[in-house]
């Protein structure tokens, strides 16, 4: 018998759909959502990772969400099937459960629609399970022998309502999501109650809509990320309680200034009883991984990546000092991110230092990032962070600061001196295209991207006076910029620019939209292709710690501690 194919359906003017994917979304979140609480993105905030690719992600989970909750138009008290969209071609099951309501309305046995269509008993059976999926030549066939038609049975209705919630739950019950769960599946057949049948379908639905709300976690995520931004605006970006952990350690190890060289983060290190252990073998999803057991904090080589091996041994043992937990949730996997970014910070430029250095440079008129960064041979984002620590609280100075893509997409942003970064209707502004003529990206164009750079940018908040850097990574390049109120230049080095720029975003016509003139002479004949990041296929990294891979992680720790 060669007229079925279990595997690929013979596309017809419709098309057929594959069996195995009614729904691709609703299948994967489904598990995850039972494994682990439905946490956010790898990369974190503020100070923490890159998580450009988010804004970008809601609209996907939106649909996803749509998706799950089936039809939202329904105006019934009951449940009516999730597959009526109008167009859409039907699946196996459907076309199955039509070809058996058609038969049995016929009165015709398996038998006798077989043998008319040449084909096997078992053949049709699986056919009418959805079980196997049938060529149009043969469906063509078996219309004809049950005196019906090919568009009947190619319908998009399941036969009866009835049917349609058969069907449903039959595919609720396929899905690789509801097999994980390990639920033993009840068989739709005439024997189970249609109160049931309700019930079941009912049930089931309600554990998508949930699956995708917990999906939706790009959302929560950027939620989260913009009430941490607004916590730290309120308190200048400085945590007091921390600036005192990190002052008390370094008194504690003896030390007398200038910058944490790697023996002072030893020392800091074994003061607090672990010893760091660099290593070729991290597992990739990880930065570094710590083996509280035997207080081992594994580093990868210090040549291995962009990161600064103190920063990351610093960040470390932050977890261990600050007293960390398990994150609850992805707004606390956050806010222990920024903790350990400023607890590292705290100690690579340690305040007392900063401060008087900062200090006498005010005195003068002279403050540059530069300045700080040279002092305690740390990178030039670290000091420009560090230096929105430390410019409000002690400086009097309010402040703006942005790591952004040389595409001009924000990665980290902070002010509290009333710039206004791009920001979508969540309040995030990671993944915001920042605007064409600010200081951040008007860097990009200079000749020599050796020096800092410095412009005073009109914006409808104001007029502001930038610096900015560019920084080139392995991850690719990027600036990083720190800016005041007109007001408070007096105070910085480099105020003497020329250079001046005029921003008129969020106004479209400022920069996001093409010159019209150029619009024009390309109108209907540009088609760009776009490049799709692949965190943007993917579903929002899950677990605890965001898209960490846990097997990898124990495997490792493993080798290393029997080794
Ligand atoms: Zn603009």
């Amino acid at each position: 018998m060669t007229e079925t194919s279990p595997s690929k359906a013979e596309k017809g003017p419709s098309g057929l759909r594959d069996p195995h994917h009614p729904n691709g979304h609703a299948g994967t979140g489904f598990q995850t959502a039972q494994r682990f609480s439905g946490r956010g993105s790898q990369g974190a905030v503020g100070a923490g990772g890159q998580r450009g690719a988010l804004k970008n992600q809601s609209s996907r989970v939106a649909a996803g969400a749509k998706a799950a909750k089936g039809d939202s138009n329904d105006g019934h008290s009951h449940l009516s099937p999730l597959d009526t969209d109008a167009g859409a071609a039907p699946d196996p099951l459907t076309i199955g459960r039509r070809l058996r309501h058609i038969r049995r309305a016929a009165g015709l046995t398996l038998d006798q629609v077989a043998a008319a269509a040449s084909i096997s008993a078992s053949a049709l059976s699986l056919i009418e399970n959805g079980k196997r999926e049938a060529k149009l030549s043969l469906l063509s066939t078996l219309a004809d022998a049950l005196g019906s038609s090919l568009s009947d049975l190619l319908t998009v209705a399941a036969p009866s309502r009835r049917a349609a919630l058969e069907i449903e739950l039959e595919k609720a019950q396929r899905s690789a999501a509801f097999q994980a769960l390990d639920i033993p599946a009840v068989r739709p057949g005439p024997r189970l109650q249609t109160e049931a049948l309700e019930s079941l379908v009912g049930l089931h639905r309600a554990i998508a809509r949930i699956q995708a709300e917990r999906a939706a976690t790009p959302e929560q995520a950027r939620r989260a990320n913009a009430e941490l931004r607004d916590r730290m605006r309120r308190q200048g970006n400085y945590f007091g309680d921390i600036e005192t952990v990190a002052a008390d350690l370094l008194t504690a190890t003896k030390y007398d200034g200038g910058p944490i060289t790697r023996t002072v983060v030893d020392r800091l290190a074994a003061h607090l009883g672990f010893r760091l252990a660099h290593t070729t073998d991290l597992p990739e999803s990880t930065r570094t991984v710590t083996d509280l057991a035997h207080r081992i904090v594994y580093l990868p080589q210090p040549d291995a990546g962009q990161h600064d091996s103190r920063s990351l041994a610093l960040q470390a043992l932050g977890h261990v000092v600050l007293g960390h937990k398990v994150p609850e949730d992805y707004s606390e996997f956050l806010e222990q991110r920024v903790e350990i970014n400023y607890f590292a910070a705290s100690l690579l430029i340690p305040e007392r230092g900063a401060l008087a250095l900062l200090k006498r440079a005010k005195a003068a008129k002279d403050i540059a990032i530069e300045d700080l960064r040279d002092a305690y041979a740390v990178s030039y984002e670290t000091a420009a962070h560090r230096f929105t620590n430390l410019a409000t609280r002690h400086l009097d100075l309010p402040v703006h600061f942005m790591r952004i893509s040389s595409s001009g997409v924000i990665y980290k942003a902070y002010e509290n001196d009333g710039v206004h970064f791009p920001m979508d209707a969540t309040g995030a502004i990671e993944g915001q295209r920042v605007c064409r003529y600010w200081t951040a990206r008007v860097v990009f164009d200079r000749p020599d991207l050796s020096s800092a750079y410095q412009q005073y940018t009109d914006t409808k908040s104001g007029t502001y006076w930038c610096t900015a850097v560019v920084d080139r990574t392995p991850a690719g390049v990027f600036s990083v910029s720190v800016g005041v109120p007109y007001a408070d230049v007096k105070w910085m080095r480099g105020r003497e620019t020329s250079e001046r720029s005029k921003s008129r975003c969020p106004d479209p016509a400022c920069c996001s939209q093409p010159p019209a003139e150029l619009a024009g002479r390309w109108e209907g004949s540009a088609w760009p292709s776009a490049r799709v990041h692949s965190h943007l296929l993917a579903a929002m990294p899950p677990g605890v710690f965001p898209g960490v891979d846990q097997t990898d992680v124990l495997t490792f720790l493993e080798r290393h501690s029997t080794g």
